[in-house]
């Protein structure tokens, strides 16, 4: 049987289960979101992919329905991952690290202030942040990323405390903030909030085949027109060719 809780969270948009059992377990006075788990009877590891949300969600006193919607599912025989409707291919998506944006985890932390509220009640964790192919965080426009500015650190899921690193302890949102444009992650973050684009021929297209396109659209411009087109593997498109090859044939309108 499980031990029943205390207290029960609000609803935070964009949070997924994984996100929900941080927040939990922060709210609960435990420092270890592993332990916590394992105090609920549950394992994290299941959770990071997408397993018991709505279990989480019962023990938060949250909408199962609401928090599912934000919570991965996960198809480890097709490779797949299905966030919001949207299918990526499962390298665009991880849990393997925390990544972040400062500038989201500051606006919570006035948020409470403002609230008069203990950020631990506010600071959440958004499902975006997990779709590696989400470079830049839509709303501030400045780099997503896993590890701590102060000392290089990664940051994981055990430590419940989001804002602060694992190891050094440095506030995560007080480091130098970056400024990247990123209008292919934009384009995926777009579809994920349902906030829709003017670019209907992309829409129409499931993501990973519009991401395709804009991929080969990218390759034919840069190479020229040729009878075939090399073959695409990560390599190949990562690095700093990657978002300006997309970019060049997405921006936005
Ligand atoms: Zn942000
Ligand atoms: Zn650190």
């Amino acid at each position: 049987m499980r031990p029943s809780l205390p207290l029960q969270l609000c609803h935070r948009q964009g949070e997924p289960g994984h996100g929900v059992l941080v927040r939990l377990a922060r709210r609960s006075g435990r420092l270890d979101a592993y332990r916590f788990a394992s105090f609920l009877g549950m394992d994290a590891r299941r959770l990071l992919n997408g397993h018991d949300v709505t279990v989480v969600a019962e023990l938060a006193g949250l909408s199962a329905a609401d928090v599912s919607s934000w919570s991965p599912i996960v198809d480890p025989t097709a490779r797949l991952v299905k966030l919001r409707g949207v299918t990526l291919a499962d390298r665009d998506w991880s849990t393997h690290s925390r990544r972040y944006c400062p500038q989201c985890l500051a606006v919570d932390v006035r948020t409470a202030r403002a609230e008069a509220m203990e950020s631990g009640w506010v600071v959440h964790h958004r499902a975006i942040w997990d779709v590696s192919a989400i470079q830049s965080c839509p709303d501030h426009l400045c780099p997503l990323t896993d590890v701590c500015w102060h000392c290089g650190q990664r940051q994981g899921w055990r430590s419940t405390d989001l804002c602060h690193c694992c190891r050094c302890k440095a506030d995560l949102t007080a480091g130098p903030i970056g400024h990247h444009l990123d209008p292919v992650g934009g384009y995926i973050a777009g579809r994920m909030m349902g906030w829709g684009s003017d670019c209907s021929v992309l829409d129409a297209l499931p993501l990973n085949d519009a991401l395709r396109l804009c991929m080969r659209l990218g390759q034919a411009m840069r190479i020229g027109s040729v009878y075939t087109l090399p073959r695409q593997d990560r390599p190949s498109v990562r690095g700093d060719n990657y978002g300006g090859r997309l970019s060049g044939n997405y921006d936005g309108r």
